[in-house]
């Protein structure tokens, strides 16, 4: 049985004060207890923040946004696991699409960053998706798999062993515009059959996440599909009482 989880992105979002009144806010509104485990990930300049604010509450985790590829040396203003690891991160979402489409992150440069998190201890979070056009060339397990191909194929399945994915549907990030319940099953079942072609005991145990446009009242929908393990929440993170009611309808 999965333990579902929800994530929050808060993406290039919020100041020290928000981090601490968001942090303060979800421990106020009950987090700790919620079923789901409970991921945040804040952007690198509060994670101190958000850490002294969960004061060592174990129930809440925290992660980074991104990392690098190389464990230190002259990468100005690169961050690595390990730094994220000092911090106290435990998770790190790899391969978001703002990535992929913002900053040049292909699918070898993911696998490498997938590579990096577990080298520093941490649990990568990779995210795949396609965008609209890729949907409308009815090219979504073409996109899908290939992103997961390049990491099984630069460190083997072995991989994503006790990791997380998030099918992040382009089209769905921000847009308001959510995958229904069926699309996003659909895509997540083609995930985990893809890891099982390799290994049946990673694939069943992996979660998979949905990120895009998740909010309070199209949660529970989502996460009643049998192969969606939780969010991956961008927007309604920033928001205590959103993110509460989405971790309360995965757990
Ligand atoms: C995201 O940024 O990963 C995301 C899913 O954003 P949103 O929930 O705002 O669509």
């Amino acid at each position: 049985m999965r333990q579902p989880m929800v994530a929050g992105n808060w993406k290039m979002n919020g100041s020290r004060d928000f981090t601490h009144t968001l942090v303060s806010d979800l421990l106020a509104g009950g987090v700790s207890s919620c079923a789901a485990k409970v991921v945040i990930c804040p952007p690198f300049p509060y994670l101190g923040v958000a850490s002294d604010g969960l004061d060592g509450n174990g129930e809440v985790a925290l992660g980074g946004q991104n990392l690098d590829v190389h464990e230190s040396g002259a990468y100005t203003g690169e961050v690595s696991g390990a730094m994220l690891a000092d911090m106290g991160c435990e998770y790190v979402i790899v391969g978001h699409s703002e990535r992929r489409a913002l900053y040049g992150e292909d699918n070898a440069r993911v696998a490498d960053k997938v590579r990096a998190a577990r080298a520093a201890g941490l649990v990568p979070i990779l995210c795949v998706g396609e965008t609209l056009a890729e949907r409308e060339a009815d090219r979504t397990e073409a996109v899908v798999g290939a992103q997961l191909d390049a990491v099984i194929e630069a460190l083997g399945v072995e991989a994503f062993d006790g990791t997380v994915v998030a099918y992040e549907p382009v089209w769905a990030i921000g847009t308001g515009r959510t995958a229904s319940g069926e699309q996003a099953q659909a895509v997540h079942a083609f995930i985990r059959g893809r890891l099982s072609r390799h290994d049946g005991e990673v694939a069943s145990a992996i979660r998979i996440l949905y990120g895009g446009s998740v909010k309070p009242d199209n949660a529970a929908a989502l996460f009643a599909e049998p192969d969606i393990d939780g969010g991956l929440i961008g927007g309604a993170s920033l928001k205590a009482a959103d993110f509460l009611a989405i971790c309360n309808a995965a757990g």
